[in-house]
């Protein structure tokens, strides 16, 4: 019998989580202050964060214990399985052995909810009543919803405009967890207004949609903010997933050879690959490789500058050094709204820079082609942001086909397409596009940056 499933015991879910920043070749580029440019120092972050997360922020301790009351929800869907994808591989006829780590099965149908639920826990841990964020194709917001009702933290979600509007039933899932929602500009922060005034139809960014969370989070005492991606401490959260995974496939007596995931801000992908890429600076395995996918219409690894520059659209973000498109910049509207950020985790960035990780960008009607080949074969309807990883899932493992070399492809699957049904609508129907990379745009946006 074919085993396509490997389940880890609740009693064998990871208790800790894994920090780079203690093995990393080189430390991290600081982090600047967005008003003085000078390096920030956790009393800088303490209006927009717990302590528990700041100190999380710059630990470079290696191990860091998850919280009990943490654990206690995250085994209300942890360990997630690990599959092996038998079906597909038959479908390309490869000798290339396939294996996903699924995270559509949490209660948000992604991995979102692994930092959700730590980020609420350490704040009503700090007394904070209440919380902001943005949300883009509505993922992370309805993550944050569900992980601050569970610790009887009350939130806002500033959800980027044109999200809010393709995607209605995202803001219904935050409003029955019992989240309050608006589209992004809004007129309920000075950002929102001004953007208002000067384009009453604005789309919306992610960077915006940050502006007006953070400047709502810092004028009140009551609250704070919260991210969910690019920020070491999310990352870190998030490497739950690659400690189960390492877990599992030594239960598949498999090491993956590639291990490819999807980048936005480089939470989920992160998640995954951080736990392995150890063995990889220690030495032990050198030939690993590790892949992240973008979408051509937004490539900020692949095109971008490696630069300071503003997390958010305004400039009242951290300065961070990343590979950025610019802070001004407004990606095309494409299916995969959770890919639509401007910049990137710095970790991965750096990771990058020191040659450990690739990065390739994607068009997205062979992404979702490929979305469309893994429902036909392994029947899970894939999130547009995952199809990313599944489109060079397909390329390598054809490459492993042509040369006869059967490797370990490991994939890091964050999340099902359930609330995306209308973007595989445009593409059944023939009317998905593929967006050139605005190269003007990008420049214009980056004459902006920051001058640090
Ligand atoms: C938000 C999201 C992403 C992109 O964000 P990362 O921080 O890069 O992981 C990818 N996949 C899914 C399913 C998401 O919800």
């Amino acid at each position: 019998m074919e085993r396509a499933m490997y389940f880890l015991d609740q009693k064998d879910m990871p208790t800790h989580w894994y920090n780079i920043q203690a093995d990393l070749p080189e430390p991290l580029p600081p982090p600047l202050h967005p008003g003085t440019k000078q390096p920030l120092g956790p009393d800088d972050l303490t209006p927009l964060f717990p302590m528990g997360l700041i100190m999380q922020e710059v630990s470079t301790e290696r191990w860091i214990e998850i919280p009990e009351e943490v654990q206690d929800v995250y085994r209300t869907y942890r360990p997630t399985v690990l599959h092996r994808a038998y079906r597909l591989e038959k479908a390309l006829d490869t000798p290339a052995k396939i294996f996903y780590k699924y995270e559509g099965t949490s209660q948000a149908g992604s991995h979102k909810p692994n930092t959700a639920i730590a980020q609420a826990y350490y704040n009503k841990q700090e007394g904070i009543k209440r919380m902001t964020t943005e949300t883009g194709a509505g993922q992370w917001g309805s993550a944050l919803a569900m992980g601050c009702v569970l610790f009887g933290v009350e939130l806002k979600v500033y959800m980027v405009r044109i999200s809010y509007d393709q995607k209605p039933y995202r803001r219904i899932l935050m409003e029955t967890w019992g989240a309050n929602c608006v589209p992004s500009p809004s007129p309920d922060t000075k950002a929102g207004r001004d953007m208002l005034e000067k384009w009453p139809d604005c789309p919306g960014s992610l960077g915006l949609a940050i502006s007006e969370a953070v400047e709502d989070a810092v004028t009140r005492d009551d609250t704070h903010y919260s991210l969910g991606s690019v920020l070491n401490h999310v990352l870190l959260h998030q490497t739950i997933v690659g400690e189960e995974t390492r877990k599992q496939m030594e239960m598949a007596d498999a090491y993956p050879d590639i291990i490819i995931g999807c980048i936005g801000g480089g939470s989920n992908f992160a998640g995954q690959f951080l736990p392995w890429i150890r063995d990889k600076i220690n030495g032990e395995k050198p030939d690993l490789r590790i892949i992240a996918v973008e979408p051509e219409s937004c490539p900020s690894v692949t095109r971008g500058l490696y630069a300071y520059d503003f997390g958010d659209a305004v400039g009242m973000a951290p300065i961070v050094k990343m590979y950025t498109l610019g802070h001004g910049f407004i990606p095309p509207p494409i299916h995969a709204g959770g890919l639509r950020y401007h910049g990137m985790a710095p970790i991965i960035c750096h990771l990058h820079r020191l040659g450990l990780i690739e990065a390739v960008a994607v068009h997205q009607t062979a992404v979702f082609e490929a979305g469309v080949r893994f429902a036909r074969t392994e029947g899970i309807v894939t999130g547009p942001e995952p199809c990313h990883d599944l489109k060079v899932t397909i390329d390598e493992a054809l490459k492993c086909k042509e040369s006869g070399e059967a490797k370990t492809i490991l994939i890091a699957h964050s999340g099902h397409g359930h609330f995306d049904l209308a973007a595989y609508d445009a593409y059944l129907s023939g009317k998905l596009e593929d967006y050139a990379y605005p190269e003007e745009e990008v420049k214009k946006a980056q004459a902006a940056m920051p001058k640090v």
